[in-house]
């Protein structure tokens, strides 16, 4: 956590940008929310409990420029609501999987990557280097299968 912001600093400070305290909340938020996958309205709600002169215009650029530097990773589940969690290790890091269920609307992570074999594959029959892939599994999650059983 201490490491994440550390990295989020040097980056920003890298690319010329500085850490302002509005900037320094969201990421805080953003940290301590790791694997909730937020929408800019709900960071918008979380940073202003601390940070109540912050607007929602604040996050969106924020999340634009956390976006800009690789900061963050995005994840659109085709709802038109843009989730965001933070991904610091840059463009050369790959991508964890997302298991949504579509009964509640959970996000589940695979932290495994799982297709070493699959990337293999498609690099050398189509002569492509792949960086990343952005994978999206929908089903229906324990808890809803449970529930449907009871
Ligand atoms: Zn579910
Ligand atoms: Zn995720
Ligand atoms: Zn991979």
């Amino acid at each position: 956590m201490e490491n994440t912001m550390k990295l989020l600093k040097e980056k920003l400070k890298a690319t010329g940008f500085k850490i302002t305290p509005q900037r320094r909340a969201i990421i805080e938020v953003l940290i301590e929310n790791e694997n909730s996958h937020l929408s800019s309205e709900e960071i918008y709600d979380k940073v202003r409990v601390n940070c109540p002169e912050i607007g929602l215009a604040t996050v969106y650029r924020t999340m634009q420029l956390l976006d800009d530097i690789n900061g963050i990773s995005k994840l659109n589940l085709d709802d038109g609501c843009i989730r965001y969690e933070i991904n610091v290790e840059g463009e050369d890091t790959h991508h964890h999987h997302h298991l949504i269920c579509k009964e509640c609307g959970k996000i589940i992570e695979v932290k495994e990557d799982l297709l070493d074999d699959i990337e293999r594959t498609i690099e050398k029959s189509y002569n492509f280097k792949i960086k990343n892939h952005d994978l999206k599994f929908y089903g229906i999650c324990g808890d809803c299968l449970d529930a449907g059983k009871k």
